[in-house]
């Protein structure tokens, strides 16, 4: 209709490399074309080394002088020079003697990646060269080819000579994607290097989720990384026309392009090993009603890979054991008996994924304290350490939409746990109280625009002050582990193991098989079940229960007083004040809950309570309630009495 159209570019223009365009189109160099012709016309004469199959710059020289029974002996190994007896010997002028290395008339260089040369310096040898001594050697009935490590004449399948490196065409005219997909997954899958998770194509390796957190995981491999990737397990080629006119291997590197093409493909996913979980560690299994440890690396029949650097377990004699755990937690401040049972379970639960069932649920756990610095991350992360080596923690999150990327990223990499750090205000999180509980895990991969669903076998966890609330879910999904310091200054504590971290580091095989003794005793009690029902979290609390109480460990539980504390540290301002005037005022003496609301009055104090009021009365009263104990100012609060006439003192602390 005489529309006229314009040619009009927008967004970048590709660089497209001629190396990209031969990839593309499968074409070889000109040069390549010109040596086959070279091949067809009769006129030229094939040079002589196109007489081997094998290639001459892997010829074993000296090995075929010794086949020849001619003398042979090192004259300078960093030149590769021998000093040889030639075979024309009996040609030369003075052979009256037999050949002695002193000879060093005729050498031979065996240089590494280049053909050997041969040198004779008698007159009758100087047109003789490498040529000659191998046809010489041939006629004698040894093979050259048989001394050539690696073949100059592509021979499909054959791996290369340098250790036996597998050799794969790379796609071009004549070879499918699918084919060449084939064979990478042919080679790849005996080498357990590249498994096939959730349908993607990964390898094994440290990854970085976020600026902090790291963990020994799944990493998906990309289009720009394949290539290379490979080659740590074969070698990518192309076939050329060589100057004798045989086919032969030239190693290429596989590109981008047909490295997404090798990624995408089912023939290549369907070769690679299925992995569906990482362990940290070879935990105990319940397979046929037994048992078993599975072995580090991959595990076909459990679908696992197991971290192959996992410490190795050891018999461990069961009070030497206790005696351990009771070292690892010896300097964490814990609220009373429960909070270090908890502490326990934590440390025991983890290691008992198999026995639960993979897809059973564990409880969030939090790590509450009274105030800062009082190591609740610590714990945490000692904990971690135990199992994965390594231990790092997300920042608190945001909102749910940034949960649930975070969650879904942790999934992909086959994280075993995910840990926020000092959690503040208020949680109310629907994605998380689903994080918790749920066997599945449904989100959108960021670039993809279908939904995915992983088996959720995430372990949650999270660390906040006391005055840090939640939606009652979350409350009854949680196991809380309370640490509470009454010291003033965190800086004072003398620790038994100043970096507890390094010390558990390199005690991670005793600790790991302590946890194998508890397994161990908990199975020859005949699996008792735990005593101590968790609705949300049956086989948790059938098995780490059951094994925590086989071994008198505390029944792992919510603390019933749980939440009770309520309030946050801005508090703390305040009551130092009223420690001191509290102090001034009473002395040693026990004060009156009443004198004590009178003397914040007149120092208006809290004054986001009424203290007229009955409401504002309770929320002081469970405030002070949280001090006892506490050390604000070198003074320490102690709290007496029966619960309707209850009475404080503030006495200065003892610090002999
Ligand atoms: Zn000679």
């Amino acid at each position: 209709n005489g529309y006229v159209y314009h040619w009009e570019t927008f967004g970048d223009i590709p660089l497209v490399t001629w190396l990209d365009i031969k990839d593309w189109f499968g074409f070889e160099e000109p040069a390549g074309t010109k040596s086959q012709k070279t091949h067809s016309s009769p006129r030229v004469e094939i040079p002589y080394w196109g007489k081997y199959k094998g290639d001459l710059r892997s010829l074993d020289l000296v090995t075929v002088f010794k086949k020849l029974n001619l003398g042979c002996e090192l004259q300078d190994a960093d030149e590769d020079k021998f000093a040889v007896e030639c075979p024309w010997r009996g040609e030369h002028s003075d052979t009256d003697q037999a050949w002695t290395a002193s000879d060093t008339s005729a050498v031979i260089w065996c240089a590494k990646n280049n053909y050997p040369t041969f040198k004779c310096l008698h007159a009758h040898c100087e047109e003789r060269s490498l040529e000659q001594l191998l046809a010489y050697a041939e006629l004698r009935g040894v093979k050259i080819d048989d001394h050539c490590s690696e073949m100059r004449v592509w021979i499909a399948g054959r791996p290369s000579g340098d250790g036996g490196t597998p050799r794969v065409v790379l796609p071009s005219l004549g070879k499918t994607d699918s084919e060449f997909a084939n064979e990478i997954g042919d080679v790849l899958a005996p080498k357990n290097c590249w498994f096939n998770y959730g349908e993607q194509v990964v390898t094994v390796r440290v990854i970085r989720l976020g600026d902090v957190y790291e963990c020994f995981g799944f990493y998906p491999i990309t289009s720009v990384e394949a290539g290379t990737n490979l080659e740590q397990y074969l070698q990518t080629g192309r076939l050329k026309r060589d100057g004798a006119g045989d086919e032969v291997f030239v190693p290429h590197s596989l590109r981008r392009e047909a490295a997404s093409y090798l990624l995408s493909a089912l023939q290549l996913l369907e070769r690679l090993p299925k992995v569906t979980r990482f362990l940290d560690t070879p935990l105990p299994i319940l397979k046929d009603n037994k048992i078993v440890y599975p072995k580090p690396g991959y595990n076909a029949d459990l679908k696992c890979y197991i971290n192959p650097q996992s410490p190795v377990l050891s018999e461990i004699g069961f009070d030497d054991g206790l005696r351990l755990i009771e070292e690892l937690l010896d300097d964490f401040c814990f609220a009373d008996d429960q909070a270090k049972t908890n502490a326990v379970a934590k440390l025991v639960s983890p290691y008992c994924r198999g026995l639960m069932g993979w897809s059973a649920r564990m409880p969030l756990w939090v790590f509450e304290a009274n105030r800062e610095r009082s190591g609740k991350d610590y714990l945490c992360e000692l904990i971690h350490i135990v199992h994965e080596g390594r231990s790092s923690s997300h920042p608190a999150f945001e909102n749910d939409a940034e949960l649930r990327k975070k969650i879904t990223s942790a999934l992909l990499a086959g994280a075993r746990r995910m840990h926020f750090g000092n959690i503040r205000g208020h949680v109310a999180s629907k994605a998380l109280e689903q994080a918790i509980t749920s066997k599945y895990w449904e989100d959108r991969i960021l670039g993809g625009n279908q939904n995915q669903t992983f088996p959720n076998e995430l372990e949650f966890s999270m660390s906040a002050n006391f005055g840090t609330t939640w939606t009652a879910d979350l409350e009854h999904r949680m196991i809380s582990i309370e640490l509470f310091l009454a010291r003033e200054n965190p800086n004072d504590r003398r620790f038994w193991h100043p970096n507890l971290h390094q010390w558990a580091k390199e005690r991670r095989a005793e600790i790991l098989s302590t946890l194998a003794a508890f397994v161990g005793r908990w199975d020859t009690a005949g699996r008792p079940g735990g005593s101590a029902p968790f609705a949300s979290f049956p086989e948790w609390a059938r098995v780490v229960g059951g094994i925590m109480e086989a071994c008198n460990l505390g029944t792992p539980h919510q603390p019933s007083n749980h939440g009770k504390m309520a309030g946050g540290d801005e508090t703390t301002e305040d009551m130092k004040t009223l420690y001191r005037a509290a102090h001034e005022q009473f002395g040693s003496e026990w004060a009156s809950k009443k004198q004590l609301y009178e003397l914040t009055e007149q120092l208006e104090l809290f004054s986001w309570w009424d203290l007229d009021d009955r409401k504002g009365q309770t929320s002081f009263g469970r405030a002070i309630n949280r001090f006892n104990g506490r050390h604000l100012g070198g003074i320490v609060l102690e709290a007496g009495g029966a619960k309707n006439n209850r009475r404080y003192r503030f006495s200065l602390v003892n610090n002999a």
